[in-house]
């Protein structure tokens, strides 16, 4: 069968695992098409524990690693890594990126995989690659047995970063140096970051402020939100969702219990709602393929953060793949490649989850 509308591979999903799924991909010598349902505009997170990969031995892994990690051995700003990945995969002429693209629908022959997207569109490809986060409905089409991520019990406050700038001039973190630091507090801990921008948010060399504060004593407001049903997350609780009654808990908590910079940082979150509760989830797959489609990044494993290694399991993730497709994917081979995929990274990827899950439950109120 042709198509018109035909690529070697389509990527459900341009965040961190998508974009890096597309670079694998092209080096490779692939086409490769990436659908991401919201826009272009530059979008913000806290910060990630990036390995370096000093050690890797193939050139992709190590081009992965580099636009990861910025070459150093530190926590990055997610933002600077996504502006990094985006930045590569914007060069490579065997990519191209659809944002505000939303795919609604997927399916696959003996011939193709395809997609149709909001829009009415129907794109068709040898392999199609879901690195679609943790709802991702290219699983439901892997794992249609297990298809879904399960609420672990606890939220993390994910507060936006905060140019040092916009904090008072008293509690600017002047003798801080960059990096990450943990305190205990009455319900979770908080991991505070004080992290170099490189510009990605036009403010080049300014450090930024943030932190992600895990608190296990927020089901209630989930369930009762509908952020959480049943054992299924459904979705994160954005700032301007954020109760008043829950928004005046947490900034009495901050003022008691968080040291500067980060309690200027979290009481200016607070007061702009420039903060996101994520319900922590996880899901151990025991599929990562079926047929023509694969599923890569959050889509395939979510792993309690306090394992961090989420990220760092996504990055191999892309390199196998890449590897697995060095042979083409034309006809056969393409479900030759994504089961060789599986075969390298399921026991793996399903050892790490399984780790993480022991905190949970002793963290964790459901
Ligand atoms: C804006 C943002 C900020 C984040 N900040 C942090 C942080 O500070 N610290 C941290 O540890 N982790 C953060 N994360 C999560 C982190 O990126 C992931 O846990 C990890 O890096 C794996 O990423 P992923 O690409 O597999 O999944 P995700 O980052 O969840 O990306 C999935 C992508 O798929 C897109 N998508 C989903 N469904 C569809 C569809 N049907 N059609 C088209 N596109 C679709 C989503 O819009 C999203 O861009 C953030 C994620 C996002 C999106």
């Amino acid at each position: 069968m042709s198509h018109t509308n035909r690529t070697n591979a389509i990527v459900v999903g341009a965040s961190l695992s998508g974009l890096m799924t597309g670079i694998a991909l092209a080096r490779e010598g692939l086409t490769v098409t990436i659908l991401e349902k919201v826009g272009d505009e530059q979008r913000t997170g806290s910060g990630l524990q990036v390995s370096s990969g000093m050690f890797e031995t193939s050139k992709t892994a190590r081009l992965l690693r580099k636009l990861a990690s910025g070459g150093k051995k530190s926590v990055q700003l997610w933002s600077a890594i996504e502006y990094r990945l985006r930045r590569e995969a914007l060069s490579d002429p065997n990519i191209t990126i659809q944002y505000n693209t939303r795919v609604d629908a997927l399916g696959q022959d003996a011939d193709s995989a395809w997609v149709e997207t909001h829009d009415g569109n129907t794109l068709y490809s040898d392999i199609l690659i879901g690195a679609d986060g943790h709802r991702s409905l290219v699983r439901e089409h892997v794992a249609p047995h297990h298809p879904d991520a399960s609420y672990a019990g606890y939220i993390v406050w994910i507060i936006d970063t905060v140019s040092e700038d916009d904090l008072p001039l008293d509690q600017q973190p002047v003798k801080q140096r960059t990096g990450v630091q943990m305190f205990n507090g009455p319900n979770g801990f908080l991991f505070g970051n004080i992290l170099e921008s490189e510009g990605e948010l036009g403010d080049k060399g300014k450090r930024r402020v943030g932190c992600a504060w895990y608190d296990n004593s927020r089901s209630d407001i989930l369930y009762e939100l509908g952020c959480v049903q049943g054992d299924v997350v459904h979705h994160s609780l954005k700032g301007p969702d954020i109760p008043d009654e829950t928004i005046a808990e947490l900034k009495h908590l901050t003022r008691d219990i968080w040291p500067e910079p980060w309690k200027s940082a979290t009481l200016y979150a607070l007061e702009t709602r420039k903060l996101t509760g994520i319900p922590i989830k996880e899901y151990a797959p025991d599929k990562l393929a079926n047929g023509r489609i694969a599923i890569i990044g959050d889509a395939a494993h979510v792993p309690a953060p306090i394992t961090a290694s989420g990220f760092n399991e996504s990055v191999d993730d892309a390199v196998d793949l890449g590897k697995c497709v060095a042979k083409g994917v034309e006809g056969g081979d393409a479900i030759e490649a994504l089961d060789t995929y599986e075969s390298m990274r399921l026991n793996k990827v399903r050892q790490m989850v399984l780790s993480g899950k022991s905190f949970s439950r002793s963290f964790g109120r459901k």
